[in-house]
Order: structure tokens, then sequence, then C-alpha cells
């Protein structure tokens, strides 16, 4: 029930038809009995300032926001993280009693989370990044900070656009040693084989598509390996069902999804987000 109390969270992005997330946090407001809702906000990139701020004006606890205005939104906050800043792109504001907006990147905390279990079996192997957009500089920046000494490879279908992402993350990441090389797909089936982590930041294999895999052939995967796709629609991608087949353990987008949720979840209301809850929902 919205009442005169209601706080509200926004999602800015274009589209937004298709999102997940207003039944992820809803959910998690519900579970916790906050009188907290979440909107989604078809918006385009010519309105994008004045819908950060009538946000603000209209005293919205924060915002969740996507493709288009990850990139743009980071002029109009006063202070960004410190991943949000190195990895350049921001996907959770918080709007701050002081008028101030703080902008976030929870995708690199979502992308880890799953992996935590899993990262003395990737041990010191290279690890396979499949494309070279947003996602991927998220994934980039996620793994050498947690993972700085294995190397990087970024197979990429436009060379020119993943070495001008590695040049920006070496400029950015600060601290961060990045060793990484970019390989095109034709290149990259021995690096494939080596890895001990290959992660899908490509969409191919995303519902209609769901016949297609950004790689086919199954005999450069195995057991120890562990096979990440960012894909969450479908969740069992036919990448993941290859891959699985030859043995590997396979990780899908949905658990990153539900992850960075729940790190913005938390910047917002200062709680764990029900994770059980949510997946029971999600798979109902
Ligand atoms: P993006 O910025 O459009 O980048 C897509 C990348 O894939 C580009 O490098 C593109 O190559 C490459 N690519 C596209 N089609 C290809 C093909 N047929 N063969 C080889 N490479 C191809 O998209 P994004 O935002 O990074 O998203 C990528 C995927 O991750 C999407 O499926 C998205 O839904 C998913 N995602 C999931 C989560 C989650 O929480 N689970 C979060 C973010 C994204 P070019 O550079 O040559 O165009």
């Amino acid at each position: 029930m919205i009442d005169g109390e209601t706080k509200f969270v926004a999602l800015l992005g274009y589209p937004v038809e298709h999102s997940r997330s207003p039944l992820i946090h809803n959910t998690a407001f519900d579970h916790d009995g906050l009188n907290v809702r979440y909107v989604a906000f078809s918006v385009r990139p010519q309105g994008l300032i004045k819908a950060v701020g009538g946000l603000a004006a209209l005293g919205f606890l924060g915002a969740n926001v996507t493709i288009p205005h990850k990139q743009e939104v980071r002029s109009l906050v006063h202070q960004l993280s410190e991943t949000a800043s190195a990895v350049g792109a921001v996907n959770t504001l918080v709007f701050r009693p002081d008028q101030s907006i703080f902008g976030d990147n929870t995708d690199v905390e979502g992308f880890l989370a799953p992996l935590a279990p899993r990262l003395d079996a990737i041990g010191s192997r290279p690890v396979t990044v499949l494309g070279s957009g947003g996602a991927a500089r998220a994934v980039v920046y996620a793994i050498a900070s947690r993972l700085p000494h294995v190397p990087i490879r970024l197979v990429a279908r436009t060379r020119s656009r993943a070495e001008a992402l590695l040049l920006d993350l070496k400029s950015t990441a600060g601290a961060h040693r990045l060793d990484a090389q970019v390989l095109a797909f034709e290149q990259a089936a021995s690096s494939i084989r080596e890895s001990g982590l290959i992660v899908n930041c490509t969409p191919v294999g995303m519902a209609p598509q769901v016949n297609a895999s950004p790689w086919e052939r199954s005999e450069d995967f195995g057991s120890g390996q562990v096979v990440y796709d960012l894909i969450y629609n479908p969740r069992r991608t036919r990448l993941l069902e290859i891959a699985a087949r030859q043995g590997a353990d396979t990780v899908d987008g949905l658990e990153m999804l539900i992850a960075q949720a729940a790190a913005s979840y938390w910047q917002w209301t200062g709680r764990e987000m029900r994770i059980d809850a949510v997946r029971a929902v999600l798979a109902s």
C-alpha cells in the first residue's frame, strides 16, 4: 500500500520494460516490511539530467541506472566510489539527506559474489573474457582487483574497442596491475583450454537467439574450469549447456543480477537483502 510516508527508488534506463529489478527490489522491501517501492522509468538520453534532478527533489532514496545512461550519469553525481570511477560507469545512485548524490558501481561486487567460493578452483590459471562492451569493463576490473596475479585474455570481435577498454582501465584503475591481452575469436581456442575461468560478456545466446553460443567447440571445456555466462534470460544458455556437459562448473547471469541488486539494496536501506526470498520469486 502506497501512502504519504512511502519512499521510492527508481530505475532509469531506456528501455526498462524487460527489467527484473522492480520484482527483485519490491520483493526484498516487502520481506523487510519497509514502506519503500521500486519503480522503473523509461528515460531518453536527452531527459537524463531532468530525471535525476527530479528524483533528488522528490526525496527518492536512490536509483539504479542502466543502459544507455551508465556513463553519462557520472557527471551528475557529487561523489563517485573508487569502483565506479575505475570502471567509468555508475549503476547505483544514493540521494543523501544533505542533497548530495553518491554514485557507485555494484556490477563489480555482483559479478564477484558467485565466484567467491570458486577462487581456489580457478587458481592462478588465465581468465578468458568474451566480449569487450560495458559489462566486460566491470568484469575485467573485477578480475584484476580480486585475482591480480592471473593473466586476462580479452576476446573481441572489434579489436580497437577491446584495446581502448584496457587502456582506459590501465589509466583509471590506479594501483591494480592489469596483465591483459586482446585476442580475436579465431585465436582464442588455446586460451580457453588453459583458462580456469571463462566469462561470456557478449549477448550471444540471449533470448530469442537461444540456440547460439559465443563458443561452440565443446572440446575446449573440461572439468576444473568455471564457465560464467552473464546472460540471465535464459538462465541455462547454450554455452553453459556445452560447458556443463564437458564437466565444467557453471554460473549463470541471474546470480550476478541478484548480487548486484543486493549490493545496491544495502546502500539504500543498510540491510542485507533476503536473497532466498528473491530467488524463490524469480524462479516462480
Ligand atoms: P554491450 O556493451 O553491447 O557489449 C557487447 C559486447 O559483445 C561487445 O564487445 C560486442 O562486440 C560483443 N558482441 C556482440 N555480438 C557479438 C557476436 N555475435 N560475436 C562476438 N561478439 C559479439 O553489452 P553489455 O552491456 O556489455 O552486455 C553484454 C551482456 O551481458 C548482455 O547479454 C547483458 O544482458 C549481460 N549483462 C548481464 C548482467 C547481469 O547482471 N547478469 C549485467 C550486465 C550485462 P563489438 O564491440 O564488436 O560490438
